[in-house]
Protein backbone atom coordinates (compact mmCIF):
# COMPACT_ATOMS: atom_id res chain seq x y z
CA UNK A 1 0.00 0.00 0.00
CA UNK A 2 1.58 3.34 -0.88
CA UNK A 3 2.19 6.16 2.17
CA UNK A 4 -1.04 7.90 2.87
CA UNK A 5 0.37 11.71 2.55
CA UNK A 6 2.16 13.83 -0.08
CA UNK A 7 3.19 16.86 -1.36
CA UNK A 8 1.05 18.69 -4.07
CA UNK A 9 1.13 22.53 -5.78
CA UNK A 10 -2.45 23.67 -5.07
CA UNK A 11 -4.64 25.90 -7.18
CA UNK A 12 -7.17 27.52 -5.03
CA UNK A 13 -9.56 31.18 -6.48
CA UNK A 14 -10.27 34.03 -3.94
CA UNK A 15 -11.66 36.90 -5.27
CA UNK A 16 -10.65 35.89 -9.01
CA UNK A 17 -7.09 35.63 -8.10
CA UNK A 18 -5.82 32.31 -8.44
CA UNK A 19 -3.49 31.32 -5.71
CA UNK A 20 -0.66 29.23 -5.87
CA UNK A 21 0.20 26.90 -2.56
CA UNK A 22 1.95 23.77 -1.68
CA UNK A 23 -0.13 21.64 0.25
CA UNK A 24 0.31 18.11 2.27
CA UNK A 25 -2.34 15.54 0.56
CA UNK A 26 -3.87 11.85 1.64
CA UNK A 27 -4.57 9.77 -1.36
CA UNK A 28 -8.32 10.16 0.02
CA UNK A 29 -8.01 13.54 -1.42
CA UNK A 30 -7.19 12.42 -4.80
CA UNK A 31 -10.17 12.25 -7.38
CA UNK A 32 -11.27 8.80 -8.65
CA UNK A 33 -9.98 7.18 -11.21
CA UNK A 34 -8.87 3.77 -12.19
CA UNK A 35 -4.71 4.03 -12.05
CA UNK A 36 -2.76 5.62 -8.77
CA UNK A 37 0.65 7.34 -10.03
CA UNK A 38 3.95 8.08 -8.40
CA UNK A 39 4.75 10.94 -10.13
CA UNK A 40 8.62 11.21 -11.10
CA UNK A 41 8.39 14.33 -13.43
CA UNK A 42 6.03 17.16 -15.00
CA UNK A 43 6.95 19.45 -16.94
CA UNK A 44 6.18 23.39 -17.35
CA UNK A 45 4.56 24.68 -20.47
CA UNK A 46 3.20 28.08 -21.75
CA UNK A 47 -0.66 26.49 -20.84
CA UNK A 48 0.41 25.85 -17.15
CA UNK A 49 2.08 29.43 -17.16
CA UNK A 50 -1.95 30.56 -17.74
CA UNK A 51 -3.21 28.05 -15.26
CA UNK A 52 -0.89 28.78 -12.20
CA UNK A 53 -1.23 32.95 -12.84
CA UNK A 54 -4.95 32.47 -13.63
CA UNK A 55 -4.03 34.88 -16.86
CA UNK A 56 -5.40 32.50 -18.95
CA UNK A 57 -8.69 30.71 -18.63
CA UNK A 58 -7.41 27.54 -18.50
CA UNK A 59 -8.25 25.61 -15.18
CA UNK A 60 -11.88 24.95 -14.98
CA UNK A 61 -12.75 24.12 -11.20
CA UNK A 62 -11.01 25.00 -8.05
CA UNK A 63 -9.19 23.38 -6.04
CA UNK A 64 -6.59 22.27 -8.69
CA UNK A 65 -3.69 20.47 -9.07
CA UNK A 66 -2.43 21.93 -12.30
CA UNK A 67 0.54 20.21 -14.31
CA UNK A 68 -0.52 19.03 -17.86
CA UNK A 69 1.73 16.09 -18.24
CA UNK A 70 3.53 13.65 -15.78
CA UNK A 71 5.62 10.81 -15.98
CA UNK A 72 6.57 8.27 -12.97
CA UNK A 73 5.47 4.73 -12.20
CA UNK A 74 2.05 2.96 -11.36
CA UNK A 75 1.55 2.15 -7.54
CA UNK A 76 -2.15 0.47 -7.75
CA UNK A 77 -4.17 -0.13 -10.68
CA UNK A 78 -7.96 -1.35 -11.08
CA UNK A 79 -7.30 -1.21 -15.07
CA UNK A 80 -6.02 -4.91 -17.02
CA UNK A 81 -3.73 -2.73 -19.20
CA UNK A 82 -1.34 -1.58 -15.96
CA UNK A 83 0.42 -3.53 -13.21
CA UNK A 84 2.36 -1.52 -10.23
CA UNK A 85 5.38 -0.98 -11.44
CA UNK A 86 5.11 -0.01 -14.96
CA UNK A 87 6.35 3.33 -16.30
CA UNK A 88 3.67 5.69 -17.66
CA UNK A 89 3.48 8.99 -19.33
CA UNK A 90 0.43 11.22 -20.11
CA UNK A 91 0.24 14.65 -21.93
CA UNK A 92 -3.49 16.34 -22.43
CA UNK A 93 -6.89 14.74 -21.81
CA UNK A 94 -7.66 18.21 -20.14
CA UNK A 95 -5.35 17.50 -17.29
CA UNK A 96 -4.66 20.36 -15.25
CA UNK A 97 -7.18 21.82 -16.56
CA UNK A 98 -10.52 19.86 -15.85
CA UNK A 99 -8.81 17.05 -14.04
CA UNK A 100 -6.17 17.26 -10.93
CA UNK A 101 -2.87 17.24 -13.30
CA UNK A 102 1.10 16.16 -12.24
CA UNK A 103 2.42 18.78 -9.94
CA UNK A 104 2.15 16.24 -7.12
CA UNK A 105 3.74 13.05 -5.98
CA UNK A 106 0.80 11.08 -6.52
CA UNK A 107 -2.18 11.27 -8.68
CA UNK A 108 -5.22 9.21 -9.66
CA UNK A 109 -6.12 8.88 -13.07
CA UNK A 110 -8.01 7.27 -16.41
CA UNK A 111 -6.21 4.81 -17.58
CA UNK A 112 -7.16 5.24 -20.80
CA UNK A 113 -5.07 8.79 -20.81
CA UNK A 114 -1.93 6.60 -20.12
CA UNK A 115 0.58 5.12 -22.96
CA UNK A 116 3.47 3.02 -21.66
CA UNK A 117 6.95 4.83 -21.12
CA UNK A 118 8.03 4.43 -24.65
CA UNK A 119 11.46 2.35 -24.78
CA UNK A 120 14.17 4.67 -24.70
CA UNK A 121 12.89 7.08 -22.54
CA UNK A 122 13.23 7.47 -18.94
CA UNK A 123 10.87 9.78 -16.70
CA UNK A 124 12.87 13.12 -16.80
CA UNK A 125 13.51 12.48 -20.63
CA UNK A 126 9.80 11.77 -21.27
CA UNK A 127 9.19 15.40 -19.29
CA UNK A 128 11.96 17.33 -21.32
CA UNK A 129 10.03 16.78 -24.17
CA UNK A 130 6.80 16.65 -22.52
CA UNK A 131 3.92 18.09 -23.75
CA UNK A 132 5.55 21.04 -26.18
CA UNK A 133 8.22 18.27 -27.54
CA UNK A 134 5.35 16.04 -28.25
CA UNK A 135 3.11 19.06 -29.82
CA UNK A 136 6.43 20.06 -32.39
CA UNK A 137 6.45 16.32 -33.43
CA UNK A 138 3.12 16.52 -34.32
CA UNK A 139 3.84 19.71 -36.20
CA UNK A 140 6.82 17.81 -37.72
CA UNK A 141 4.38 14.76 -38.64
CA UNK A 142 1.75 17.01 -40.27
CA UNK A 143 4.77 18.38 -42.44
CA UNK A 144 5.85 15.73 -43.44
CA UNK A 145 2.06 14.26 -44.17
CA UNK A 146 1.83 17.55 -46.27
CA UNK A 147 5.26 16.36 -48.41
CA UNK A 148 7.11 19.57 -47.68
CA UNK A 149 10.68 18.17 -49.50
CA UNK A 150 13.84 18.73 -47.28
CA UNK A 151 15.52 19.59 -50.61
CA UNK A 152 12.98 22.56 -51.17
CA UNK A 153 14.68 25.75 -52.51
CA UNK A 154 13.34 27.64 -49.09
CA UNK A 155 14.00 26.52 -45.74
CA UNK A 156 11.30 25.41 -43.33
CA UNK A 157 10.33 28.31 -40.48
CA UNK A 158 9.87 28.23 -36.66
CA UNK A 159 7.92 30.78 -34.68
CA UNK A 160 8.28 31.07 -31.34
CA UNK A 161 11.88 29.41 -31.51
CA UNK A 162 13.52 29.60 -28.39
CA UNK A 163 10.52 28.52 -26.65
CA UNK A 164 9.61 24.56 -25.73
CA UNK A 165 7.60 23.98 -28.55
CA UNK A 166 10.08 25.95 -30.58
CA UNK A 167 12.97 24.68 -29.59
CA UNK A 168 12.22 20.89 -30.28
CA UNK A 169 10.74 21.32 -33.41
CA UNK A 170 14.04 23.18 -34.14
CA UNK A 171 15.83 20.28 -32.86
CA UNK A 172 13.92 17.73 -35.22
CA UNK A 173 13.59 19.39 -37.96
CA UNK A 174 17.08 20.18 -38.84
CA UNK A 175 17.87 16.71 -37.48
CA UNK A 176 15.53 15.07 -40.39
CA UNK A 177 17.91 16.85 -42.88
CA UNK A 178 15.41 20.21 -43.19
CA UNK A 179 17.21 23.71 -43.47
CA UNK A 180 16.02 25.16 -40.35
CA UNK A 181 14.90 29.18 -40.31
CA UNK A 182 14.29 30.33 -36.90
CA UNK A 183 12.00 33.72 -35.42
CA UNK A 184 13.36 34.84 -31.90
CA UNK A 185 12.01 37.65 -30.14
CA UNK A 186 15.69 37.36 -27.91
CA UNK A 187 18.72 37.79 -30.27
CA UNK A 188 20.52 36.73 -27.39
CA UNK A 189 19.51 33.20 -28.11
CA UNK A 190 20.77 32.74 -31.66
CA UNK A 191 23.81 30.52 -30.19
CA UNK A 192 21.78 28.55 -28.75
CA UNK A 193 19.03 27.93 -31.86
CA UNK A 194 22.12 27.57 -34.10
CA UNK A 195 23.51 24.61 -31.98
CA UNK A 196 19.87 22.96 -32.02
CA UNK A 197 20.33 23.01 -35.67
CA UNK A 198 18.98 26.47 -36.91
CA UNK A 199 20.74 28.39 -39.93
CA UNK A 200 18.62 31.27 -40.95
CA UNK A 201 17.41 33.75 -38.43
CA UNK A 202 14.49 36.17 -38.51
CA UNK A 203 13.32 38.77 -36.03
CA UNK A 204 10.38 38.72 -34.12
CA UNK A 205 9.78 42.22 -34.95
CA UNK A 206 10.29 41.67 -38.95
CA UNK A 207 7.60 38.98 -38.92
CA UNK A 208 5.15 40.75 -36.89
CA UNK A 209 5.27 43.41 -39.14
CA UNK A 210 1.92 43.11 -41.31
CA UNK A 211 2.68 42.55 -45.02
CA UNK A 212 2.45 45.44 -47.22
CA UNK A 213 0.70 42.90 -49.57
CA UNK A 214 -1.21 39.76 -49.14
CA UNK A 215 1.27 37.92 -50.89
CA UNK A 216 5.09 38.83 -50.25
CA UNK A 217 8.05 37.05 -51.66
CA UNK A 218 8.11 33.21 -51.29
CA UNK A 219 10.90 32.60 -48.64
CA UNK A 220 9.60 29.14 -46.48
CA UNK A 221 9.34 25.80 -47.92
CA UNK A 222 6.89 25.18 -44.36
CA UNK A 223 6.68 25.92 -41.21
CA UNK A 224 5.61 25.61 -37.52
CA UNK A 225 3.77 28.06 -35.96
CA UNK A 226 3.76 29.04 -32.10
CA UNK A 227 2.64 32.36 -31.88
CA UNK A 228 -0.46 32.78 -34.02
CA UNK A 229 -1.75 36.25 -34.86
CA UNK A 230 -0.08 38.92 -36.82
CA UNK A 231 3.16 36.28 -36.92
CA UNK A 232 1.30 33.29 -38.75
CA UNK A 233 -0.48 36.10 -41.05
CA UNK A 234 2.90 37.13 -42.22
CA UNK A 235 4.45 33.97 -42.15
CA UNK A 236 1.09 32.67 -44.75
CA UNK A 237 1.60 35.81 -46.93
CA UNK A 238 5.59 34.44 -47.45
CA UNK A 239 4.89 30.57 -47.63
CA UNK A 240 6.24 29.22 -51.08
CA UNK A 241 3.48 27.80 -53.58
CA UNK A 242 2.39 24.31 -52.09
CA UNK A 243 3.61 24.84 -48.74
CA UNK A 244 2.37 23.96 -45.37
CA UNK A 245 2.33 25.86 -42.25
CA UNK A 246 1.42 23.62 -38.94
CA UNK A 247 0.21 25.75 -36.59
CA UNK A 248 -0.28 24.76 -32.83
CA UNK A 249 0.46 28.17 -30.62
CA UNK A 250 -1.10 31.14 -29.99
CA UNK A 251 1.52 33.00 -27.52
CA UNK A 252 1.05 36.36 -29.27
CA UNK A 253 -2.94 36.32 -29.66
CA UNK A 254 -5.48 34.28 -31.10
CA UNK A 255 -7.17 36.41 -34.07
CA UNK A 256 -5.42 35.92 -37.28
CA UNK A 257 -5.32 38.87 -39.66
CA UNK A 258 -4.83 37.40 -42.84
CA UNK A 259 -6.46 37.06 -46.12
CA UNK A 260 -7.17 33.78 -48.64
CA UNK A 261 -4.84 34.75 -51.31
CA UNK A 262 -1.92 32.60 -49.76
CA UNK A 263 -4.59 29.42 -49.69
CA UNK A 264 -6.08 30.28 -53.57
CA UNK A 265 -3.20 31.59 -55.27
CA UNK A 266 -0.34 29.63 -53.64
CA UNK A 267 -1.91 26.61 -52.25
CA UNK A 268 -0.92 27.12 -48.72
CA UNK A 269 -2.29 24.78 -46.79
CA UNK A 270 -3.03 26.07 -42.89
CA UNK A 271 -2.24 22.86 -40.99
CA UNK A 272 -4.16 23.02 -37.30
CA UNK A 273 -2.42 21.01 -34.34
CA UNK A 274 -3.89 19.69 -31.21
CA UNK A 275 -2.37 17.94 -29.18
CA UNK A 276 -4.73 17.51 -26.09
CA UNK A 277 -7.19 15.14 -27.62
CA UNK A 278 -5.13 13.28 -30.35
CA UNK A 279 -5.98 9.71 -30.69
CA UNK A 280 -3.81 6.91 -28.94
CA UNK A 281 -2.52 5.50 -31.71
CA UNK A 282 -1.13 8.75 -32.97
CA UNK A 283 -0.06 9.60 -29.66
CA UNK A 284 2.30 6.17 -30.15
CA UNK A 285 3.71 7.02 -33.39
CA UNK A 286 4.49 10.28 -32.36
CA UNK A 287 6.56 9.13 -28.76
CA UNK A 288 8.24 6.90 -31.12
CA UNK A 289 9.62 9.26 -33.58
CA UNK A 290 11.08 11.45 -30.80
CA UNK A 291 13.15 8.70 -29.64
CA UNK A 292 14.19 7.95 -32.83
CA UNK A 293 14.66 11.04 -34.24
CA UNK A 294 15.41 13.89 -31.40
CA UNK A 295 18.81 13.43 -30.66
CA UNK A 296 19.98 13.23 -27.22
CA UNK A 297 22.74 15.94 -27.08
CA UNK A 298 19.36 18.48 -28.29
CA UNK A 299 17.64 17.92 -25.28
CA UNK A 300 20.45 17.89 -22.74
CA UNK A 301 20.75 21.58 -23.72
CA UNK A 302 16.83 22.09 -24.03
CA UNK A 303 15.46 21.28 -20.25
CA UNK A 304 16.15 22.09 -16.98
CA UNK A 305 14.94 21.25 -13.64
CA UNK A 306 12.83 22.66 -10.86
CA UNK A 307 11.02 21.94 -8.08
CA UNK A 308 7.11 22.57 -7.12
CA UNK A 309 8.25 25.45 -5.08
CA UNK A 310 9.74 26.91 -8.00
CA UNK A 311 6.70 26.65 -10.66
CA UNK A 312 4.51 29.75 -9.78
CA UNK A 313 7.39 32.39 -10.55
CA UNK A 314 8.97 30.11 -13.62
CA UNK A 315 4.89 30.16 -14.60
CA UNK A 316 5.19 34.05 -14.48
CA UNK A 317 7.91 33.64 -16.47
CA UNK A 318 6.67 31.60 -19.24
CA UNK A 319 3.98 33.59 -19.69
CA UNK A 320 6.21 36.69 -20.03
CA UNK A 321 8.16 35.02 -22.47
CA UNK A 322 11.03 34.70 -20.56
CA UNK A 323 11.43 31.12 -20.33
CA UNK A 324 14.15 29.25 -23.00
CA UNK A 325 13.77 25.94 -23.73
CA UNK A 326 11.85 23.54 -21.67
CA UNK A 327 11.62 23.15 -17.52
CA UNK A 328 11.17 19.36 -15.99
CA UNK A 329 9.28 19.87 -12.84
CA UNK A 330 10.24 17.32 -10.01
CA UNK A 331 7.89 17.08 -7.76
CA UNK A 332 10.33 14.85 -4.95
CA UNK A 333 13.00 17.79 -5.43
P1 LIG B 1 6.89 29.07 -24.58
O1 LIG B 1 6.51 30.24 -23.76
O2 LIG B 1 7.97 28.15 -24.11
O3 LIG B 1 7.30 29.55 -26.06
C1 LIG B 1 6.59 30.55 -26.74
C2 LIG B 1 7.60 31.43 -27.47
O4 LIG B 1 6.87 32.32 -28.32
C3 LIG B 1 8.42 32.31 -26.55
O5 LIG B 1 9.53 31.64 -26.06
C4 LIG B 1 8.79 33.43 -27.49
O6 LIG B 1 9.85 32.96 -28.32
C5 LIG B 1 7.55 33.58 -28.36
N1 LIG B 1 6.61 34.60 -27.87
C6 LIG B 1 6.15 34.75 -26.60
N2 LIG B 1 5.29 35.78 -26.55
C7 LIG B 1 5.20 36.28 -27.81
C8 LIG B 1 4.48 37.36 -28.39
N3 LIG B 1 3.67 38.13 -27.67
N4 LIG B 1 4.63 37.59 -29.70
C9 LIG B 1 5.45 36.83 -30.45
N5 LIG B 1 6.17 35.78 -29.94
C10 LIG B 1 6.04 35.53 -28.64
O7 LIG B 1 5.56 28.24 -24.85
P2 LIG B 1 5.38 26.76 -25.44
O8 LIG B 1 6.46 26.50 -26.41
O9 LIG B 1 5.13 25.81 -24.32
O10 LIG B 1 4.00 26.93 -26.22
C11 LIG B 1 3.95 27.76 -27.38
C12 LIG B 1 2.51 27.91 -27.83
O11 LIG B 1 2.03 26.65 -28.27
C13 LIG B 1 1.56 28.39 -26.73
O12 LIG B 1 0.58 29.24 -27.26
C14 LIG B 1 0.92 27.09 -26.26
O13 LIG B 1 -0.33 27.30 -25.68
C15 LIG B 1 0.83 26.34 -27.58
N6 LIG B 1 0.74 24.90 -27.42
C16 LIG B 1 -0.24 24.25 -28.11
C17 LIG B 1 -0.39 22.91 -28.03
C18 LIG B 1 -1.42 22.23 -28.85
O14 LIG B 1 -1.79 21.09 -28.55
N7 LIG B 1 -1.92 22.87 -29.91
C19 LIG B 1 0.46 22.12 -27.10
C20 LIG B 1 1.54 22.87 -26.51
C21 LIG B 1 1.64 24.23 -26.65
P3 LIG B 1 11.02 33.92 -28.83
O15 LIG B 1 11.48 34.70 -27.64
O16 LIG B 1 12.04 32.99 -29.38
O17 LIG B 1 10.43 34.83 -29.87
Amino acid sequence: MADNTFKALVLTQENQQTIPAIRQLSIADLPAGDVLVAVEYSSLNYKDGLAVTGKGRIVRQFPMVPGIDLAGTVLESDSPDYQPGDKVVLTGWGVGERYWGGYTQKARLRSQWLIPLPEGLDAQRAMAIGTAGFTAMLCVMALEEASIDRAADYPVLVTGASGGVGSVAVALLANLGYRVAAVTGRPETQDYLRGLGASVFVTRDEMTTPATSPLETQRWAGAVDTVGSKMLARVLAETAYGGAVAACGLAGGVDLPTTVMPFILRGVRLLGVDSVMCPISRRKQAWARLVRDLPNSALGGIARVASLEEVPQLASDIVAGKVRGRVVVNPNA
